[in-house]
């Protein structure tokens, strides 16, 4: 079966068609600018040139036509009729207290991603919209949601409830979620393979380091607490969120700069983090470039980036009871070398030794710890398409 996964967001999409006999790739794309003029859609075919389309797409309807369309071309397409898609895996941010797993979407289903809106306004109307989009092309094919919350779902009350007046949960689900669930899922599961043992046997805790951050420990098979929270703006510091702060911060800098609510959340979301910090970019290597060259808000704004890495690390240790291996993926943690060295300084103590020259790696699996470190530091590319079309292929077949 050939599966078809698709990642909705505002004014994207991105997709990947699956050959599920191999688990090949047969062809990824992105098509940008969904509802903005200039919309263009990239697709890579397997094994031929990249093609570029140049379209106005006014709606997510228009932009999977296109895709559909680019998906059967004779020339650069990689199927021959849109019957070989045995299914459509969709990425679903947020599933609320209600999926501990991927399911078939159904009615019911669209409901919950539906009354998830109000807790995840950026991400799930987008992916609703994406869904409605490919049922209405593809009705006779199963459409399946995987959700990024869902593999945090083993969470117990002492480590996702927040101490305020508990009526918050019984009335809005306030709660910790957390999210890059598939990411953390499918590196933890390649760790255990490492390691040689039953995952349900392994303690782990992963590092989800992208422009998006978040970490995860666990224990028994089981997540036992993540870095990120109700919303993704909790835990570690991002690219352009500001991570775990003190909350008074928020009404104080309500009440100095007269922000609305719509704008404290932008400048806490959008405009804080690396950005807002460093003053420099979002992007990681430019702040490592401008530190490098002696801008040292730079400087801060990384040690700041550490410094809460490495806390999480160390209080996941503690939560664990002890830890096999830390796990670095996603953009900075595949690809990040010095970053890496940077946080596994000095944490001998808690038994993390990394070989400096086996850490000077991009993009490979691979085991970059000394010989005598008590816990393993692995580099895991992460693969959130292949886990969403293989629960896809799962639930469909
Ligand atoms: P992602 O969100 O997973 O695509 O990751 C994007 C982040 O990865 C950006 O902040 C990039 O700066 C960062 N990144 C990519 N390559 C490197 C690198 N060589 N060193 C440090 N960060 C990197």
């Amino acid at each position: 079966m050939k599966v078809l996964v698709v990642n909705a967001g505002s004014s994207s999409i991105k997709y990947q068609v699956m050959d599920m006999t191999d688990e090949s790739v047969l062809a990824v794309g992105l098509v940008d600018r969904v509802g903005i003029p200039g919309s263009t859609l990239e697709h890579k075919p397997l094994g031929k040139d990249e093609v570029v389309i140049k379209k106005d797409l006014p709606d997510h309807t228009a932009g999977m036509e296109l895709v559909l369309e680019v998906l059967v071309n004779p020339e650069y397409g990689c199927i021959q009729s849109m019957d070989e898609i045995g299914a459509v895996g969709h990425r679903v941010v947020h599933g609320g207290e209600a999926f501990a797993a991927s399911v078939v979407i159904d009615d019911q289903v669209k409901k919950v991603i539906r009354d998830c809106f109000d807790i995840a306004p950026l991400h799930n109307p987008p992916n609703l919209m994406g869904i409605d989009a490919c049922q209405r092309l593809m009705p006779n094919v199963k459409h399946v949601a995987v959700f990024d919350t869902a593999f945090h779902q083993t969470m117990e009350p002492a480590h996702y409830m927040y101490a305020i007046p508990y009526e918050a949960y019984e009335k809005f689900r306030i709660r910790r979620y957390g999210f890059h669930g598939t990411s953390h899922y499918y590196v933890a599961h390649q760790a255990a393979e490492m390691l040689g043992k039953p995952y349900e046997d392994c303690k782990i805790i992963t590092l989800h380091l992208g422009n998006g951050a978040s970490m995860a420990a666990i224990k028994d098979g089981k997540v036992v607490e993540t870095s990120m929270g109700f919303t993704p703006l909790e835990g570690l510091v991002m690219g352009t969120r500001s991570g775990d702060i003190d909350p008074a911060i928020v009404f104080f800098l309500m009440d100095k700069l007269g922000m609305d609510s719509q704008e404290a959340n932008n400048y806490f979301n959008k405009k804080s983090g690396m950005l807002g910090l460093s003053g420099v970019s979002n992007d990681l290597r430019d702040v490592l470039e401008a530190a490098a060259s002696g801008n040292e808000r730079a400087q801060i704004a990384l040690d700041v980036y550490y410094n809460a890495i490495k806390g999480y690390i160390g209080n996941y240790i503690a939560k664990l009871n002890g830890c096999d291996c830390i796990i670095f993926t996603a953009g900075v943690g595949e690809n990040g070398i010095d970053t890496r060295a940077d946080i596994c300084a000095d944490l001998d103590a808690l038994g993390i030794k990394m070989d400096i020259e086996k850490n000077k790696v991009r993009g490979k699996k691979v085991d970059v710890a000394t010989a005598d470190s008590q816990i393993r530091i692995f580099i895991i590319p992460t693969n959130e398409e292949l886990v969403i079309a293989r629960d896809t292929y799962g639930l469909a077949k």
